[in-house]
């Protein structure tokens, strides 16, 4: 009977191809027990004419298969087609990205001291759902979401990930000073879950000092959970400081099936070079085989390939005067790799393994008593100097027979009626605050007959977003002073 796992395999753009030649080949040469159906993904395919970036074809290879081994892809910056891995990643579920980190010094540069931290970074939503609007000549903007199920998976999948590897503290990080919709649920759920696991140490860290911890002192920290943009940024800072972005490399985990990447770009910058670090991907294949329950062999390529980084043998990013024997390209690195199979590096650790799967589940949310309170409604203007005094008598005039009174105008969020300061900038687009006398009910038939009044004065809506009470609780910023 044939017992081999089957993976999809994709060698992606840049320097995706040499790397991933370079991992093939060792785990070739490992002996580990799979087989592979590569598809194609990428620049080729986009500019081919397949705007999703892969065919349909090869998303059903994706679904098929429990494990996929993928090299970078570029993507655009500013314009162009949308980012295949976010994607793949939201398209199949695959809602935790794990990024762990390790220094090797003295054998590998860090500008820190002895780290071993995991980032468990959010995988859907946050400001990657790429939901974005021009809204006026000036405005453009960009949805953040943040779904409860959504943070419960990651907070949740962080604490079971501690207790699976036996690590001890929890680091939430957020912006929830600013961001107290957002982020402030983020950080709400880390604290009711962590009440579940009473022998793990937490912690909560604004993400700003959190990320300059992250630079200057990260053996702090253990695991860190995060939202989707943050992970990402502190895993390129922290990979950085143990030494190069190209020795990192992480798993995109979801129900029965995950993505297994390196945690760098397709640096085109080097592509075709033979110069290029493959250990971002070849650790992205490390956590594949764990993950597969194919330990050993995991274990095997991993002793390899830090026997070959203690003895010396570099690729450029990691050259160090004194301590580089060998400065080899690619093709050399991977030879010496798998001429170490089978052996143990002498100085540093290999990691012990007997990780069971983490299995987590969540439970329901639809327990909410949700209330209408009023409207934020959004105007295009651009008259009268943009003066907000005149703005709001247009709008107290137009609204005289609603149920719905104007209450606050703020421009980019900042206060500019009643009681502006003449100093504050103002763009043209401008938030409407609208709510009833106290103790009045609203109904959506009420806002949409104040729109309809709005739109009546010759004012350009753009937008509205409705103010909801959730179980008695405001669920909605307050402006200034409100
Ligand atoms: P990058 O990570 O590709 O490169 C940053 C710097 O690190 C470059 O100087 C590069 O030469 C160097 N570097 C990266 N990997 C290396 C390695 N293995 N060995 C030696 N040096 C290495 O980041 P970027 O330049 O910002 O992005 C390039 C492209 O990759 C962009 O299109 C970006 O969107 C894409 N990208 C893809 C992924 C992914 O597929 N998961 C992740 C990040 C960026």
């Amino acid at each position: 009977m044939d017992n081999k796992h089957t993976i999809t395999i994709a060698k992606g753009d840049g320097i995706g191809p040499e790397i991933m030649e370079s991992t093939l080949e060792i785990l070739k040469a490992s002996g580990a027990p799979l087989k592979y159906e590569e598809i194609e993904i990428g620049e080729k395919v986009y500019l081919s004419g397949e705007k999703t970036g892969i065919k349909k074809e090869d998303w059903e290879t994706i679904r098929r298969n429990k494990a996929f081994l993928k090299a970078p892809i570029t993507t655009p910056q500013g314009g162009g087609y949308k980012s295949i891995n976010v994607a793949i990643r939201t398209s199949f579920g695959l809602f935790a990205n794990i990024r762990p980190c390790k220094t090797f010094k003295p054998f590998i540069k860090a500008n820190c001291g002895d780290m071993d931290m995991v980032i468990v970074r959010e995988n859907e939503e946050d400001l990657y759902t790429g939901i974005e609007h021009q809204q006026t000549n000036e405005v453009v903007q960009t949805l953040k979401i943040i779904s409860k199920p959504g943070t419960k998976k990651i907070v949740r999948y962080a604490f079971e990930y501690a207790r699976a590897y036996n690590r001890k503290k929890v680091t939430c990080m957020t912006k929830d000073n600013i961001m107290k919709q957002t982020d402030g649920l983020f950080h709400k759920i880390f604290d009711d879950i962590s009440k579940d696991y009473p022998e793990i140490e937490t912690e909560h860290r604004i993400i700003d000092i959190g990320s300059a911890v992250v630079a200057t002192n990260p053996e702090r920290l253990d695991v860190v959970v995060t939202l989707n943009l943050y992970g990402d940024i502190i895993s390129d800072i922290m990979a950085q400081v143990a030494g190069s972005v190209g020795l990192s490399g992480s798993s995109n985990i979801g129900h029965n099936r995950a993505m297994f990447e390196a945690i760098h770009g397709s640096a085109p910058d080097i592509a075709g070079q033979d110069i290029a670090n493959p250990c971002g991907l070849l650790h992205g294949a490390i956590l594949m085989l764990d993950y597969l329950g194919l330990s050993p062999y995991a274990k095997m390529i991993e002793a390899a390939a830090l026997k070959t980084l203690e003895e010396g043998i570099h690729t450029g990013d990691l050259y160090q005067e004194g301590v580089t024997k060998r400065k080899v390209g690619t093709k050399e690195f991977t030879k010496e790799v798998i001429a170490r199979l089978g052996q143990e590096p002498t100085k540093i650790k290999v990691r012990e393994r007997n990780v069971k799967p983490i299995e987590i589940s969540i439970s329901d949310t639809r327990d909410n008593v949700k209330t209408l309170e009023g409207t934020d409604c959004f105007l295009d203007w651009d008259e009268d100097d943009r003066n907000p005094d005149i703005l709001a008598a247009k709008l107290i005039e137009a609204s005289k027979d609603s149920i719905l009174n104007l209450k606050v105008i703020t421009n980019r969020g900042v206060k500019v009626y009643p009681d502006g300061m003449p100093e504050t900038f103002r763009t043209d687009h401008w938030r409407c605050r609208f709510v009833p006398a106290e103790g009045t009910k609203v109904t959506n038939k009420d806002i949409i007959d104040l729109l309809s009044k709005i739109s009546d004065s010759n004012l350009d809506i753009i937008k509205t977003e409705n103010l909801y009470n959730f179980n008695g609780e405001r669920a909605y910023s307050l402006t200034q002073g409100e």
